[in-house]
C-alpha cells in the first residue's frame, strides 16, 4: 500500500510513483507555482497535510526508491557535516527551515556576446508584461495570433491521429495504456523512439539537467556549479522563464544549455495538438524573448511524451530529451522531488540514488540525470552530495550538459546558431521500435497492470 501526501509538491514525475502520486502531486505543483510567480518566498516549509491511502496496491513492484536503498552504506561525515551552506543530509528534509535566497550575481549588458559562437548579441533587458504573455502557470489559450502562427509549422507534417489521454497517467487512462507501445508512450512501459535523446553515448559520463527553473534557488546551484566548472541543461519554464530572466541570462551566460519544458508543465499527452502547439511555443518564445536564441531541444514535464507529442515537438524544431532508464526499467531520477513533497527524507533519497547509480557500471553508455532547481531542498540535495557524490565517485564520472556530452557543437542547442538547418522535420514513425535497448518488451506484469488498470505503478 503506498501512502502520498495530499500538499506534497512535485516536480517532474518519474520512475516508480504511482498515478495517484502523479496527480495529487501535480496539484500541489501547480499551487507551488502560483505562490513562485507572484514572488513569495519558495521555502517548503508548509505545514503538513494528512496522507491518505492510494487506492491501489502493488501485487509486486516495491518503488524504486526503496528497492536497493538498504544496501548502500552513507559516510557517517555526510549525516553530520554540513559544506558550502548546505544542511547536513541528516537534516534535509520536509519541512525544513529555508534559508535566504540569492539574488543574481551577475548583471549582463545588453549587446554583450553570449558564449555561443554567432550567436545574437544578448537583447536589452526583459520586462515582463502580463498583456503580451499566457496566464503564469495556466495552459496556454489556442485562440492568439502567435498560436495560430506556431500552427503553421505544422503543416505537411504527418501528426498521428490519436486521442488526448485522460490525465497523462496509466491508471487515469487503462485503454490507452494498453496500447502504450504502439503510442510510443513513455509513461506507460517506458517506451521511446530513436530520435528522442535518451542516453549520453560514452560510458561513465553524466549529462547532468535540471528542471523547472529559473526559480530563487538556482544562483545557489550555479555558483556550485561554476566552482567545479560544470556545465548543466536547463529545462526551463516558460512561466518561470518571464518570472526570473535573470537568472535565465547566467545559465545562458555561464555556458550552460537552455531547453524547452513548456509555459506551465501540464502533461503534454492529455492535451491537444493546438494547446501541445501553445504550451511549447510560448515557452520557447520566452526563452527566446530573453536570450535571443530559440532552443531546438525540449522535455516533456513528467516524461509524458508519445508519438503525437514527438510529431509536434519536432515539427516545431524541438527535439525531445528523456532521463535514461537503466536495464533494469529504473530510471536515473534521483529522486529529489519526493524530497521536496515530503514522501521520503533526503538520506533516503541519497541512498536510493547511490543504489541506482549501480546501474551506470553495467551499461555500455553513458547517462542522463533527472534532477530540479525548483525548490531550495533539491538544490541543496544536488550541491551537497549527489552532484558530489559523482565528482568523488570511483572511477569518476565525467559531468557534461547533454548536448555536450551527445557531442554537438554547441551552436547546435539554438535554432539560430545550429550548423543543421534540417533537422527540425525528423520522423517519429509508429513503425519504429523502442530506442530504449533494454524496454524490448512490457513485462508480463506490466501487462497484467494495465488490465488492472493500475499500471501507474510499473512506469519504467
Ligand atoms: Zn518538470
Amino acid at each position: 500500500m503506498f501512502k502520498t501526501s495530499t500538499t506534497a509538491l512535485l516536480l517532474c514525475l518519474a520512475g516508480a510513483a504511482s498515478a495517484h502520486d502523479a496527480l495529487a502531486h501535480r496539484r500541489a505543483h501547480e499551487h507551488k507555482r502560483q505562490l513562485l510567480s507572484v514572488g513569495v518566498s519558495a521555502s517548503v516549509g508548509v505545514s503538513a497535510a494528512p496522507t491518505i491511502s492510494a487506492s491501489v496496491s502493488a501485487p509486486t513492484a516495491a518503488p524504486a526508491t526503496t528497492q536497493n536503498a538498504a544496501t548502500v552504506a552513507v559516510p557517517s561525515s555526510l549525516l553530520t557535516l554540513s559544506a558550502s551552506g548546505v544542511p547536513a543530509l541528516s537534516a534535509i528534509t520536509f519541512g525544513m527551515p529555508s534559508g535566504a535566497t540569492v539574488a543574481p550575481t551577475t548583471t549582463y549588458t545588453p549587446g554583450v556576446t553570449p558564449p555561443i559562437s554567432g550567436a545574437p548579441a544578448l537583447p536589452t533587458p526583459f520586462v515582463f508584461e502580463q498583456d503580451a504573455w499566457p496566464k503564469l502557470d495556466k495552459v496556454a489559450p489556442t485562440d492568439s495570433d502567435e498560436v495560430q502562427e506556431w500552427l503553421k509549422e505544422l503543416d505537411g507534417v504527418d501528426i498521428p491521429d490519436m486521442a488526448p489521454t485522460v490525465d497523462g497517467s496509466c491508471a487515469g487512462d487503462p485503454s490507452a495504456a494498453a496500447n502504450a507501445s504502439a503510442r510510443g508512450w513513455w509513461t506507460c512501459g517506458g517506451w521511446t523512439r530513436p530520435s528522442d535523446i535518451t542516453a549520453c553515448p560514452d560510458k561513465m559520463t553524466w549529462g547532468v539537467s535540471f528542471d523547472d527553473g529559473p526559480a530563487p534557488y538556482s544562483e545557489k546551484l550555479l555558483t556550485f556549479l561554476g566552482e567545479k566548472d560544470i556545465h548543466a541543461t536547463f529545462f526551463a519554464v516558460g512561466s518561470r522563464v518571464v518570472s526570473y530572466p535573470d537568472l535565465l541570462i547566467e545559465e545562458y551566460m555561464s555556458g550552460h544549455e537552455i531547453s524547452v519544458h513548456t509555459w506551465s508543465h501540464p502533461p503534454l499527452t492529455s492535451l491537444t495538438n493546438e494547446q501541445i502547439v501553445a504550451e511549447l511555443g510560448w515557452s520557447r518564445k520566452a526563452i527566446k524573448t530573453v536570450l535571443g536564441v530559440t532552443p531546438t531541444t525540449m522535455r516533456a514535464p513528467y516524461g509524458d511524451i508519445d508519438d503525437r507529442v514527438r510529431a509536434i515537438s519536432n515539427a516545431m524544431g524541438l527535439r525531445p530529451i528523456i532521463w535514461t532508464t537503466a536495464p533494469d526499467h529504473i530510471p536515473f531520477d534521483t529522486n529529489d522531488w519526493r524530497v521536496a513533497g515530503g514522501d521520503v527524507t533526503g538520506l533516503q533519497q541519497f541512498t536510493t540514488f547511490e543504489a541506482i547509480l549501480g546501474n551506470a557500471s553495467v551499461m555500455d553508455t553513458g547517462f542522463i540525470v533527472l534532477q530540479h532547481d525548483l525548490y531550495e531542498i533539491t538544490v541543496d540535495l544536488a550541491i551537497g552530495y549527489t552532484l558530489n557524490s559523482a565528482l568523488t565517485h570511483n572511477p569518476p564520472f565525467s559531468l557534461k550538459a547533454i548536448g555536450e556530452c551527445m557531442n554537438m557543437a554547441p551552436g547546435d542547442m539554438y535554432a539560430e546558431t545550429t550548423s543543421n538547418k534540417t533537422q527540425t522535420r525528423v520522423s517519429t514513425s509508429t513503425n519504429q521500435t523502442s530506442g530504449a535497448p533494454s524496454l524490448g518488451s512490457p513485462s508480463a506484469a506490466f501487462l497484467s497492470a494495465v488490465a488492472l488498470g493500475i499500471t501507474g505503478l510499473f512506469v519504467a
